[in-house]
């Protein structure tokens, strides 16, 4: 499928632009799971000013929406309609700071950001070891680990708005919970300064290793997956919740729920997005069946359906018991 070609217009507009615009550009190739369509418009901005630029003369008509790494995501098979920004090296920068900070662009790799501060010798920072999402990403998703999480470390975000307006955001007003962020959902991140502690590199870098050993034994982390599929409810496992309801490798189509750990799905090589949705939904029906709670996606789902087809919980009504 492919959608109207939005570049003559845009750049029109925008005589200015310096990031580059593409056209109906297949989002399956930059997300983890592989699957779903196009965005009408993939745009990369040159840094933060050209960003604001862009987004203070793109027509109000345009849906608007960001992408990350795609580690959190589930494109659906009909593609997003209007812009999908996706930031890159014009915000991949990274700097120490005195006083045990560390200040980065919303592009770089959670990773990255963690071995930048372990080689500075800020201690703290090393759960993003486990994270394999970028820091625009984190932002949005107050992603954690290991008993941390973003907000435990954010001194404060920069934003750009969809009327281009730059933003400071210090860490109240970000106003992150469990796996989210209270800002907005058309502000676009495009730095962070964290803080950590003072530590020994060495240390920090052991602690970095043991993430990653402990993550390659308990997560499927080789896959196309989507990471936790779903919330944990208060004071429960999800992954629990679906095992007692016996959706360990409970498969539909292409998509099965992991047996090495049950909170994630995988697209087991020819997986669809709806494949993946409605094995999600079903999880979700079976569990509310078997204890009566109402499991929630962490998963954010982004797009449209192909024409006419059902999302969300009208996928599990259709299906079989
Ligand atoms: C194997 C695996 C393991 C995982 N383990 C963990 C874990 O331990 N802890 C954890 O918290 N998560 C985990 N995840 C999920 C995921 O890595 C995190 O949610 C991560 O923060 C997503 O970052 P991303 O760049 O991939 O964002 P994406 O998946 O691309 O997007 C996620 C959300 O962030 C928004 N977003 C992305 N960039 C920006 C930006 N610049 N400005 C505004 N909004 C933005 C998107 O619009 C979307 O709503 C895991 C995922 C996988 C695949």
């Amino acid at each position: 499928m492919s959608y109207p070609d939005l570049r003559p217009e845009i750049a029109a507009r925008m005589p200015n632009l310096r990031g580059r615009i593409a056209a109906n550009v297949a989002l399956a190739d930059i997300t983890w799971f592989r699957v779903g369509g196009p965005a009408q418009v993939l745009f990369t901005p040159a840094d933060e000013a050209d960003l604001a630029y862009f987004l203070a003369h793109l027509s109000p008509a345009y849906p608007l929406a960001v992408i990350g790494l795609g580690s959190n995501l589930l494109v659906r098979s009909g593609g997003v309609p209007g812009v999908v920004v996706r930031l890159g090296r014009g915000f991949s920068q990274i700097a120490v700071e005195p006083g045990a900070r560390i200040r980065a662009g919303a592009a770089v790799p959670d990773l990255k950001l963690a071995r930048a501060a372990a080689e500075a010798g800020i201690a703290g920072l090393a759960f993003y070891r486990g994270v394999p999402g970028s820091v625009g990403g984190a932002l949005r998703m107050n992603a954690g680990a290991h008993g941390r999480e973003t907000r435990d470390v954010l001194i404060e975000a920069r934003a750009v708005d969809r009327s281009g307006t730059i933003h400071t955001l210090p860490l109240a007003a970000m106003r992150l919970t469990y796996r989210q962020g209270g800002v907005p959902l058309d502000f676009i991140f495009s730095e962070a300064l964290f803080a950590g502690t003072p530590g020994a590199p060495q240390a920090i870098l052991r602690e970095m290793e043991e993430v990653a050993q402990y993550r390659e034994a308990t997560q499927p982390i080789r896959e196309r997956t989507g990471g936790s599929t779903f919330k944990n409810p208060p004071g429960l496992s999800a992954w629990k919740l679906i095992d007692e309801a016996g959706c360990r490798g409970l498969r539909i189509g292409g998509a099965k729920v992991s047996q090495l750990h049950c909170n994630f799905l995988i697209n087991d090589g020819d997986a669809t997005a709806e494949d993946i949705e409605r094995l999600g939904e079903v999880v979700r029906a079976r569990v509310r069946a078997a204890s009566g709670v109402n499991l929630q996606w962490e998963i954010i789902r982004l797009g449209l359906p192909t024409d006419g087809r059902p999302v969300g919980e009208a996928l599990a009504e259709a299906y079989p018991p």
